[in-house]
């Protein structure tokens, strides 16, 4: 089938998932075909250097025949069998004890989901079973914040804090939510510091405001990845640290979907931001991307109440530890950790990165360049002292949908930011491949 006999299927048969259908207008969707280490390419030939790892997924890039090999031997040996009703499998026994190496010290156990939203949703679960055996049923309330991303399912988008997405069905009643820590877009007069304070503050406003026995627990990304790659003022998390301390049981979920496996140069965001938190959802890079599979692990505060108590946790996925996914995560895991790809990232790429990226913010359109780990965003203004937006919403769309081919890097637009995310694996040569590509596609747009 040729290009255009492709796209016409696609238009008649495919409901793509965040697609405004007339944007897609003549043109159609872009067909991907094949990938290669950190370049993609397209059915015209074009070749791109992805600078999203996929969708935050493909942290060790696209040619690991270890996964692969690993997939497709489970497939041939045990192609599924779940993890329920006292059973269990191989593959999923052996990466629950390799996650547990990995997690922070007092994570030992895990949940397994097929994705990062059913993950949040076992949260909710989880949260809510707990507080029960507790015998604090009235716990219910959990905090999470505007703007944030925490997934698809009904429960993972009323987590979500994106006012475009709650307006599109109903959320649930017992989430609340705060101030994001966005510096740039809402710190108004106040300094990062001040304003990563004043943001911490909020948690501990709304805690008073709802009354702390009925609080369950507050949910947060490490850096708000789809919100914009929001990364928060360095006072942020050590105040927020000080806030759910002085309360002590309320408990604190991190999702890791987007920064666990090494994004921040260390294996969870919650290491890199010196946090302990009570459950870690994680998805996307655990497999490198190559077989859907996420999870939450549990603390053991909460994991030895919901053993030691007894009765059944009545919660659970099909393809929860699916044994070909498991044994994904496994080889990935094998990969970050022999060839040493979190801590060449922190020594090298991402200080690299760093200051690369930071050159950017010369450009008169970019209002703030900013990165950590192997992670970055510019703010597109059209002008750089009151930070005024562009009117229209072409423009950071306009780098991302079309210049990017033209310019052959895939950066993502939100909003009026444009956010970077590349494999791990990118070696400064690519980084700076990745820099001058971006400057051009930002030429253009000017
Ligand atoms: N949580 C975060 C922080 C995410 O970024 C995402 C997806 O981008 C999710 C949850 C949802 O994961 P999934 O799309 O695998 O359901």
């Amino acid at each position: 089938m040729n290009k255009s006999e492709l796209q016409q299927q696609d238009r008649e048969h495919l409901l793509h998932p965040f697609t405004d259908f007339h944007e897609l207008g003549e043109q159609g969707t872009r067909v991907i075909t094949g990938a290669e280490g950190v370049y993609i390419t397209d059915i015209d030939g074009h070749k791109m250097l992805d600078g999203m790892s996929g969708l935050w997924c493909c942290n060790l890039g696209y040619s690991r025949r270890e996964i692969s090999d690993a997939i497709y031997e489970q497939l041939n040996t045990l192609p599924f069998y779940n993890s329920f009703f006292q059973c269990t499998t191989v593959p999923s026994i052996e990466l629950a004890d390799a996650l547990a190496a990995v997690a922070p010290a007092h994570m030992n156990n895990v949940f397994f989901t097929g994705s990062g939203s059913e993950a949040n949703d076992t949260n909710l679960r989880i949260i809510r079973r707990y507080w029960d055996l507790m015998e604090r049923p009235e716990k219910r309330i959990v905090i999470s914040r505007k703007n944030a991303y925490h997934g698809s399912t009904i429960g993972g988008a009323s987590l979500g804090g994106m006012s475009g997405m709650h307006k599109q069905f109903q959320a649930l009643d017992y989430i609340e939510h705060i101030q994001q820590p966005y510096w740039f877009g809402e710190g108004g007069d106040m300094s990062p510091e001040e304003f990563g304070v004043y943001a911490a503050r909020c948690l501990d406003e709304k805690i008073q405001e709802l009354g702390p026995e009925n609080v369950a627990a507050f949910i947060a990304e490490p850096i708000q990845g789809a919100g914009g790659v929001i990364i928060p003022p360095e006072t942020y998390w050590p105040e927020v640290k000080k806030v759910l301390d002085q309360y002590g049981d309320i408990l604190l979920v991190m999702d890791e979907v987007i920064f666990g496996f090494g994004r921040t140069g260390e294996w969870f965001g919650a290491d890199y931001y010196g946090m302990q938190p009570d459950l870690m959802t994680f998805a996307k890079a655990v497999t490198n991307g190559y077989f859907p599979l996420g999870g939450t692990m549990v603390g053991d505060r909460v994991a030895e109440v919901i053993k030691a108590k007894g009765g059944e946790f009545t919660h659970g996925y099909t393809y929860s530890a699916h044994p070909a996914a498991c044994k994904a995560g496994l080889a990935t895991i094998n990969i970050l950790r022999n060839e040493k790809i979190i801590e060449n990232v922190r020594e090298n790429t991402a200080p690299y990165l760093a200051k690369r990226w930071a050159e950017l913010a010369d450009h008169p359109i970019v209002g703030e360049a900013r990165s950590l780990g192997l992670v970055g965003a510019l703010e597109l203004v059209k002008d750089k002292s009151s930070r005024a937006r562009f009117d229209d919403k072409c423009t950071a769309g306009g780098v991302c949908r079309d210049l990017s081919i033209k310019n052959g890097l895939v950066m993502r637009a939100t909003g009026d930011t444009m956010i970077i995310a590349p494999p791990l694996i990118l070696t400064k040569e690519q980084v700076d491949e990745l820099v001058e590509k971006a400057r051009r596609a930002l030429d253009d747009t000017a």
